[in-house]
């Protein structure tokens, strides 16, 4: 019988960098920069191609290999860095099914990731994900008539094929008071070609109001690639948002920060978060104080037109929403 071969996007993901050595020698770092490194995370390494390009040679001071690279700053332990920091485990209320807030319940569609960032609130989450199925989630959705939005996340949902995808995409479709299914994902930053045109066929074909909610925290991150892919989602009437983390010495500078809305409001992107970061067990070495957050967002308003300036939050577990830092 023959193999059906798997799709680019898939390929382009299997030459991800996952071992440390081979990123060091790509990136050409010293001796000493290597010291820095940990070899054997228990978040193991996971890069796409297209980001590490990005990065300059013979530095670990870049904004995006910081976001991207096991270091030992993740061994220091700091008072209020937790495993949950945004309480997702009392708001569980199947294996993979989040409802924290009013009218929309997350369905944690995978475990696995296009990349993995070092700062992610979930890289503790005790994935029960395994099986591709949602039986018990969907039947839940299906039960809270007061749901009328469910967000994919994960990990990332695109990690789905799309054959898994369209069944699940379909069973959500078919409940009648959910009206909209929401993607949280990075893909596009790191392996554009997921958007290709059998994914985009496939979304076009299914009776929901779709967005997009990307996640890039520098404009390096966004090429002409990338915004382009994103602009075929944006042509099947899917509006795209971008929400980012406020991260030490990737993007906590006025003119990154600027330059990052400017970029995504010239193509048609809204931004719509800028997270304080979760207070995730391993990323202290990431935190900017929320005076500072502050005051970026406030040059930024006095740059910018207010539908270019994020919404600057944080997640206090328990609360009804995000809170707006003010
Ligand atoms: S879930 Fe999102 S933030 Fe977390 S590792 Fe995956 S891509 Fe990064």
């Amino acid at each position: 019988m023959s193999q059906v071969a798997p799709p680019v996007w898939r390929q382009i993901l299997r030459q991800n960098f996952v071992d440390i050595g081979k990123l060091a020698d790509f990136l050409e770092l010293t001796p000493q920069q290597r010291e820095q490194l940990v070899a054997r995370s228990r978040f193991a390494l996971n890069l796409p191609r297209r980001l590490a390009s990005k990065i300059a040679k013979g530095t670990l001071d870049d904004p995006i290999l910081k976001q991207f690279i096991p270091t030992s700053a993740e061994n220091v332990s700091a008072a209020g860095f937790l495993n949950d920091p945004v309480g997702d485990s009392p708001c569980r209320k199947a294996n993979k099914l989040l409802h924290k807030y009013q009218g929309r319940m997350l369905l944690v569609a995978t475990s696995a990731c296009a990349m993995h960032c070092r700062y992610c609130f979930r890289q503790h989450f005790d994935y029960e994900v395994v099986d591709k199925t949602f039986e018990n989630e969907l039947q839940l959705i299906a039960s809270d008539p007061t749901i009328n939005e469910v967000i994919l996340s994960g990990g990332d949902p695109l990690s789905l094929d799309d054959r898994h995808l369209e069944s699940l995409l379909r069973q959500i479709a078919s409940i009648p008071h959910v009206r909209k299914v929401r993607f949280h994902t990075r893909y596009p930053v790191g392996i554009p070609e997921r958007l290709d045109a059998a994914f985009r066929a496939m979304l076009s074909s299914i009776p929901l109001q779709f967005w997009f909610v990307i996640h890039a925290n520098h404009p390096r991150e966004l090429d002409s690639e990338v915004l382009a892919a994103l602009k075929s989602i944006q042509c099947l009437g899917i509006p795209v948002l971008n929400q980012w983390v406020l991260l030490r010495g990737v993007n906590d500078d006025i003119d990154v920060l600027t330059e990052l809305c400017q970029l995504i409001i010239d193509h048609g992107i809204l931004p719509y978060y800028l997270h304080q970061l979760d207070r995730v067990q391993g990323a202290a070495h990431f935190e900017v104080s929320e005076e500072r957050g502050q005051a970026l967002v406030e040059a930024l308003a006095s740059r910018l037109p207010g539908y270019a300036v994020p919404r600057y939050v944080k997640e206090i577990p328990g609360m009804s929403s995000k809170t707006l830092i003010v």
